[in-house]
């Protein structure tokens, strides 16, 4: 378990031993934080058939902490953990507990009929224990019909059920979902802490989660020092069209890692230290133009994040088109 998510786990445990868990919560932060780490964490805890035993026999909580949590020196703070071995444990590990239901989508969103599955299965009566939980992961992609069935489910919970929803996009969910949930906003460390968390070293204060795999993937390294030399030459020298062009459709991280290159140009050239990109002629893009070119990429991200189908190749197509006009603005601003 990641460590930043301790504290998390402490408040967690501390509702789960007390009787106060919220019967619907949002697990959200950005990709990577561990979100769906700590949800299916929680559900174990919850399931978990001896932990349950215990926390229920023993009226002493202290000595029950004790014995779940032996080397934990502050009761108070002790992380509860699922045995692992009880029946509840062994199933829900296989995935097929029956009083669980992980709402899985093969597709880019989850439809309507998905969670009609899971209004109808906190309908039933539990198999084994007395508890229901469900579990929905990248609750942001939710069609508006899904969300808004959804929404039912949320208003009438029943007293041992529990919903979790995880998201890295939480801006994406429909405000009515958010506002019928316990919002859980897990934030990872940045900067010399986070590469401290990965063994890593470096003083880039801006480096996020979002670049682990630039940062622990000496392959991952590689291509992306290249794709900034290529970013470089095409903003400055109009070059490497369709490399850039070819990343942006092929490669997963590719408009990622642009967002990114054109963010550490803006702080180059407000002055910012950055470690990227230290060497580059940036004085030839003025401010307005990689604002320009900065809105443009966010434009195109948002549109990825929130079309279903939609056109790569059109869309990275049209976004090189629209930078390149940026770029002749300054051109002619130039020569006039
Ligand atoms: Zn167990």
């Amino acid at each position: 378990m990641k460590t930043w998510l301790l504290a998390m786990q402490q408040q967690l445990s501390r509702q789960v031993r007390d009787n106060k868990l919220p019967h619907a919560l949002l697990f959200s932060g950005v990709d990577g934080a561990g979100q769906e780490e700590i949800a299916q964490w929680l559900i174990n805890v919850l399931l978990c058939q001896r932990l349950k035993e215990h926390v229920d026999k023993t009226l002493n909580k202290a000595s029950v902490l004790e014995e779940i949590n032996a080397d934990s020196a502050q009761l108070v703070d002790a992380v509860l953990q699922p045995c692992g071995i009880c029946k509840t444990c062994k199933l829900f590990a296989n995935n097929s507990y029956p009083d669980h239901l992980t709402i899985v989508s093969d597709k880019k969103n989850i439809g309507v009929e998905l969670i009609r599955d899971l209004s109808h299965f906190f309908e039933k009566t539990a198999h084994i224990g007395d508890m229901k939980t469900a579990l929905v992961n990248q609750a942001d992609t939710m069609t508006v019909s899904a969300a808004n069935a959804l929404l039912k489910t949320l208003e009438e919970p029943t007293e041992n059920s529990f919903i979790i929803l995880t998201t890295d996009s939480s801006d994406l969910l429909l405000p009515t979902i958010i506002s019928r949930c316990h919002e859980f906003e897990i934030r990872p460390p940045v900067g010399k802490e986070l590469l401290a968390e990965f063994n890593q070293q470096g003083d880039d204060a801006f480096v996020n989660l979002s670049h682990l795999s630039e940062l622990s993937d000496a392959e991952s390294a590689v291509a992306f020092a290249a794709f900034r030399d290529m970013v470089n030459k095409y903003l400055f020298a109009h070059q490497h069209r369709a490399d850039i062009l070819a990343i942006l459709v092929e490669h997963q991280a590719g408009y990622r890692w642009l967002e990114k290159i054109i963010v550490d140009m803006m702080r180059h050239q407000s002055g910012w230290p950055t470690v990227a990109s230290n060497n580059e002629p940036t004085d030839s893009i003025n401010k307005h133009q990689l604002w320009d070119i900065y809105n443009l990429v966010q434009v195109a991200n948002g549109k990825l994040k929130t079309i279903v189908q939609v056109n790569k190749q059109f869309l990275s197509e049209q976004l090189l088109a629209d930078i390149k006009v940026v770029l002749q603005n300054n051109e002619q601003t130039v020569e006039e």
